[in-house]
């Protein structure tokens, strides 16, 4: 039996590991060979608990890097999870504060180029929010790196931005123009940026937002399109941070931007009375098939 067969819901464990696999080769034979073993080795192994038919996993080994397709998984799953928990808090310490999201973008640039667009962009939104203007009290600013179809990076920031009621008001209320008037200046360039703007209905709450904000800095898709470009793009964001939090939001989330890099262990509580069923990784099947014990 197949993980696939044993519970439908959860083919998508396959579906990653299978990518995984493909990443682990663009990794051979590059300066990042040391990966190449780590992602092959990485979830081949899972544990899980039998709740009501429901499979919760108990235990796996994870390889922790960054484009690994599983571990990518794994960490937005956690970091939403996270944000669902502690955004209902924010929103009840200010009930009347709205909530905008925010998209910013700069002209494509080569891969190459990456890291230093992106410095200069980080740079920039620092400089917006020194602006008198800025009128957002915390904010969450995810950086996203997609390949666009001239095969150049598309890096750009998603922001959740929360606002006093009264930023709907008279002079304080910045129209799409006026944002991207204000990314302009800060980014000190002599076009007009592309800026998505939308604001959060009254009744609605932020966290409807968090799957948008809390997602993978690069699609799998773009991950596994082109080796090359995989291999520059693991270059240029070695080290770099993907999510950063400000303002009143540091002092709620503070310690879940120090984690963000992280992937936390999985519950590896042994208890006797679970019913637990194992699965191992064929890698010429692309399959999760049923297995009698952990073989680490
Ligand atoms: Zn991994």
């Amino acid at each position: 039996m197949n993980l696939c067969e044993f519970c439908d819901r959860d083919k998508i464990w396959e579906k990653h590991k299978a990518n995984s696999d493909r990443i682990a080769q663009y990794y051979a034979n590059s300066q990042f060979e040391d990966y190449c073993q780590r992602i092959i080795d990485c979830g081949n192994f899972l544990k899980f608990e039998v709740v009501s038919g429901e499979i919760k996993l108990l235990n796996a080994k994870f390889c922790r890097i960054r484009y690994c397709p599983v571990c990518q998984w794994r960490r937005s799953l956690q970091w939403k999870a996270r944000a669902y928990k502690t955004i209902p808090t924010v929103v009840n310490d200010f009930p009347r504060d709205r909530w905008l999201f925010l998209t910013l973008t700069v002209k494509n640039c080569p891969v190459k180029c990456l890291r230093k667009t992106l410095n200069e962009m980080h740079l920039s939104f620092k400089r917006l929010t020194k602006l008198k203007e800025w009128r957002a009290r915390g904010w969450i600013k995810s950086t996203e790196v997609t390949l666009g179809h001239d095969g150049l990076a598309h890096p750009h920031f998603h922001c959740l931005l929360m606002v006093p009621a009264s930023y709907f008001s008279g002079s304080y209320y910045l129209s799409h123009a006026k944002w991207v008037q204000l990314w302009q200046r800060s980014l000190k360039i002599d076009y007009l940026p592309v800026v998505d703007l939308k604001a959060i209905k009254k009744a609605d709450n932020p966290t409807v937002l968090i799957p948008e904000i809390l997602k993978y800095q690069t699609k799998v898709k773009d991950l596994i399109s082109d080796r090359e470009w995989l291999i520059e793009l693991t270059r240029q964001l070695h080290k770099t941070r993907s999510i950063a939090i400000g303002g009143v939001l540091k002092s709620y989330l503070r310690q879940l931007e120090e984690q963000f890099e992280e992937l936390p262990e999985e519950d590896e509580i042994e208890n006797c009375d679970r019913e637990t069923i194992y699965f191992s990784w064929n890698p010429h099947q692309k399959i999760y098939q049923k297995s009698d014990n952990l073989d680490y």
